[in-house]
């Protein structure tokens, strides 16, 4: 059976010309790139040139990117950071109720040491309103962190908007822009961030490697402490082939953003169609519109998210319930509780993100596939008996 993967928001497979970018770092070019020897300074050419890739497309100077392992530590780096090198300015952070577990935990973990933390409301669709950060800052506030675009969902905040408010206040702008990265349009000054956290793994490069885009002038506080690596921010011998592999990805997605952003758009709209059109008792989750090129989330009611993903999976078709990292937890999604969900809905959803690979017959077998699975799954729901 060819197997579909509908999951591309977990993670994309890696890019072949990725691949091929990142071997010559596993194999000859395995110097360090703190050695002085030319072993050293061709791996410190190739990092550099990596970063001058990166930092290009999204209109920020080299100086201003420091890799890290991942996306997840990018947001603390940005969160703690800021917290730490501004503490005697303030104590206080505005943020939203559904960001990544990457920036909902380390809030956490600051407000159990003094931080005041305040969560904004979103609207049916995930939205934050931009008035509504304005009226939230307060004098002590040191930090507003907005997600570029939700995982779950895949609506599109407004950035740009909050970016103004953020400058105008005088407060630092961190947003969280994993899933939005190589897939549609960013630039920093446009959007008004002065921290911007990216991971490889979401736009077909490698996992284990991401970057923070650090606005020049931004108080952070170094995330380890060691060597001299990443201008003292971040300390750790770097990941030469990972480093590599993620401005080849970078590369790559800028000159096909475009026309996939397109094509996926297309994909995505006649997924939610044919759901919508075959299947009763169903809502789509998130924006209509503002949402990301290949974001599909919808709740069936009267079924559960984990029994419609096991069935999809005998078929041989991958997607997910929300966000991997909580999947294994029973827990509804807390996104999609804040959109003001019911419980019972909330349980009953399922994301299909699209990518690289999907195909048109892949959307039909899904469309083919899922509503006898929904049928045979409420013929044996209690849900539904206790309706009746
Ligand atoms: C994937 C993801 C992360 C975490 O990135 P890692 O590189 O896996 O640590 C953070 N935020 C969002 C929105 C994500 O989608």
């Amino acid at each position: 059976m060819k197997r579909v993967y509908l999951d591309y928001a977990a993670t994309t497979p890696t890019h072949p010309d990725v691949v091929t970018a990142m071997l010559p770092y596993l194999n000859d070019t395995f110097g360090n790139p703190s050695s002085i020897h030319s072993f050293g300074q061709e791996a410190k050419g190739a990092i550099e040139e990596a970063r001058e890739t990166i930092a290009a497309l999204i209109g920020a100077k080299n100086d201003e990117i420091v890799f890290t392992s991942g996306g997840t530590e990018a947001d603390n780096f940005a969160i703690k950071g800021v917290a730490y090198a501004n503490e005697h300015r303030g104590n206080h952070i505005i943020t939203n109720s559904i960001e990544h577990h990457a920036v909902i935990e380390p809030l956490k973990f600051l407000e159990r040491r003094g931080f005041k933390v305040t969560y904004l409301p979103v609207d049916q669709y995930g939205m934050v309103d931009p008035q509504g950060v304005r009226k939230a800052v307060s004098e002590k506030t040191i930090l507003i962190s907005v997600m570029h675009a939700n995982n779950e969902i895949g609506t599109i905040e407004p950035i740009a908007e909050i970016g103004r408010i953020a400058k105008e206040m005088g407060v630092y702008f961190h947003t969280d822009a994993a899933q939005t990265i190589g897939h549609i349009p960013i630039k920093v000054n446009e959007l008004g961030v002065d921290l911007l956290a990216i991971s490889a793994h979401k736009l077909y490069g490698p996992k284990g490697v991401g970057a923070l885009y650090v606005r020049k002038g931004t108080k952070v506080a170094p995330f380890m402490h060691g060597g001299e690596q990443e201008r003292r921010r971040r300390a750790s011998t770097e990941n030469v082939p990972g480093i590599v592999g993620f401005g080849k990805a970078m590369q790559i997605a800028q000159n096909e953003m475009g026309t996939e952003a397109e094509r996926l758009t297309l994909l995505r709209g006649g997924l939610i169609e044919g759901l919508l059109e075959r299947i009763d008792d169903i809502q789509l989750n998130g924006h209509p519109r503002k949402r990301l090129p290949n974001n599909v989330n919808v709740s069936v009611q009267f079924v559960e998210g984990e029994s419609m993903l096991l069935n999809l999976d005998m078929e041989g078709i991958a997607a997910s319930t929300g966000s991997a990292c909580s999947s294994s937890s029973l827990e509804p999604s807390h996104v999609l509780l804040a959109l003001g969900l019911p419980h019972e809905q909330a349980h009953g959803s399922l994301r299909f993100t699209l990518g690289r690979e999907t195909t048109e017959e892949e959307i039909e077998r899904v469309l083919e596939v899922l509503p006898p699975i929904v049928a045979k799954l409420r013929s044996m729901s209690p849900l539904l008996k206790s309706r009746v």
